[in-house]
């Protein structure tokens, strides 16, 4: 029991607790995480990673037998701040998105509408790699029956050439981890050598098959 008193003119207040350090309160959470966001610290941070993979790609482009790029794609590639922030970064796979800027907003219905914007400096992170013949492969934890929103999105948001988007089967519900390392190793398996693995998440970019990795930052939500 823990008691946090206070002296005011009138009386002394006492709160008396019963637990030492809760977790952090969740609307505080929130709170911090739209404040990163709109101060527009996420948007540096997000722009600083991929400077350096950009760098990188074309320090090793030249250097080794086809090159390509892995990228994610949600909060990758292209973002869903609209959706996240209405619904305040909770997660409603179903229902409709009909209401925004206000929530709930369902996920599946958000991605169908195409409404997900690229991110500025990956798409130009995708032209340069491209410039300098480099393949490019999506690999996405979207289920099979998005390829053709998804393929449209990407390209109502500027990006119209890729080499690969590889696409979870619609039976696969293992982690992001375990179902993306062995794309890229099928990949590596075709010749080709991924000198970049870009994604927002550590599962995006954990079991290797890639020269180098960059993670991208994203507070909103954790897929394992
Ligand atoms: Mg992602």
């Amino acid at each position: 029991m823990k008691r946090i008193c206070s002296l005011s003119i009138m009386t002394v207040l006492c709160i008396s607790t019963a637990y030492a350090k809760p977790p952090e309160n969740i609307s505080d959470v929130v709170s911090a995480a739209i404040a990163y966001h709109d101060s527009g610290a996420y948007q540096r941070d997000f722009a600083d990673v991929v400077g350096q993979a950009q760098q990188w790609i074309k320090e090793q482009a030249g250097k080794v037998i086809k090159p390509a790029i892995v990228l994610d794609i949600d909060e990758t590639t292209l973002s869903n701040w609209e959706e996240l922030r209405a619904n305040q970064f909770a997660y409603f796979p179903d229902g409709t998105c009909d209401h925004l800027p206000q929530g709930p907003c369902g996920v599946l219905s958000w991605e169908r509408s195409g409404r997900s914007s690229a991110f500025p400096p990956m798409k130009a992170l995708i032209d340069e790699a491209q410039r300098l013949n480099v393949s490019v492969f999506f690999v996405t934890g979207r289920h099979e029956n998005e390829r053709i929103i998804t393929s449209d999105n990407l390209k109502k948001s500027g990006i119209s050439h890729w080499d690969g988007l590889i696409l979870r089967p619609m039976n696969s519900y293992t982690s992001a981890a375990s179902y993306k390392a062995p794309v890229r190793a099928s990949l590596e398996q075709k010749g080709y050598t991924i000198i970049a693995n870009i994604g927002d998440q550590a599962s995006d970019l954990a079991g290797g098959h890639a020269m180098k990795s960059f993670l991208l930052p994203n507070p909103f939500y954790r897929i394992p």
